[in-house]
Formats: C-alpha cells, sequence, structure tokens
C-alpha cells in the first residue's frame, strides 16, 4: 500500500518548468491522490492548453517510474478550474524572489526594487499565464502572474 504523504512528498521534487523555484505541488496543480487501487495522482492543469501540463504529465511519469511507482496512474481533473487562488503563500515569495510578481489583486509591484511605479508592456510575458510588465524607477522588466 502506498502511502499518499509520501506520493505527495515525491510530487514536491517536481518543479514547475516555466519556473523552477517552485514545485507542482505548491503551485496547486497537484490536488491529491484518489482512493482507488492503486491510487491515481490527481492534476489540475494551470489552464486548458497550457503546454507545460504535457510535460508536467511526463515529469510526473517518470518521477513515479524512477520510485518504482509504475502502477499509479494520472488523473486529469479539469473541474474546478485551476485558479491563481492555489498558489500557496510560500509561493508567493518564491515567486517574488525569483523576480515574478505573484498573483493578487495588489498593484503591481517590481519583484526587484518594490516599486509600484510599473507600466504594463504586453500581455503576455515569457508565457501566456504572464504578462510583462516593466518598472519605472529601476527599469527592470518582470514577469507578472495573471489572475485566473
Ligand atoms: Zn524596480
Amino acid at each position: 500500500m502506498v502511502d499518499s504523504t509520501d506520493l505527495l512528498d515525491l510530487m514536491a521534487e517536481i518543479m514547475d518548468p516555466e519556473i523552477p523555484v517552485i514545485n507542482i505541488v505548491e503551485l496547486g496543480i497537484v490536488r491529491g491522490i484518489d482512493d482507488s487501487t492503486p491510487p491515481n495522482i490527481i492534476i489540475t492543469p494551470t489552464y486548458v492548453g497550457c503546454p507545460a501540463t504535457d510535460m508536467i504529465s511526463e515529469m510526473i511519469r517518470e518521477k513515479l517510474d524512477a520510485a518504482g511507482h509504475g502502477n499509479i496512474g494520472i488523473k486529469n481533473q479539469l473541474s474546478p478550474a485551476w485558479t491563481t487562488d492555489w498558489i500557496t503563500k510560500e509561493a508567493h515569495e518564491k515567486l517574488r524572489i525569483y523576480g515574478i510578481d505573484p498573483p493578487g489583486d495588489h498593484t503591481p509591484s517590481c519583484p526587484r526594487c518594490g516599486s509600484t511605479n510599473t507600466k504594463l508592456i504586453s500581455e503576455f510575458g515569457s508565457t501566456p499565464c504572464k504578462a510583462l510588465h516593466a518598472c519605472k524607477d529601476c527599469l527592470e522588466p518582470f514577469d507578472r502572474f495573471k489572475c485566473h
């Protein structure tokens, strides 16, 4: 019998392919483990059509196989849809350190100098889930996680 806590710990070793400082549990992609036998890892993609979703499934598969859990499945759960509210508070701090303004209804603020004197450059940053802003004080461009 596989312990679901162990499985979640294993999942927490997988970093988001786009944001290598945050793991997929902190990001809210891994929703839990179901109670079927053998169990399935339940995942909700950050949004439908996100190219990282397929990559994340593959990374989970590899991780499970490498740990000898080849019998454990991966189940996509599209409802309820993933929202940025599922990103943990600890992960918000990591995002900021990494240089991404975390999601939330705060005024966009520069993750480097903290200034709120910023402008939106593009609705699409390095990935479609982020918008590109620039700081008018330190002139650094930065990504901001879009809320949804
Ligand atoms: Zn700045």
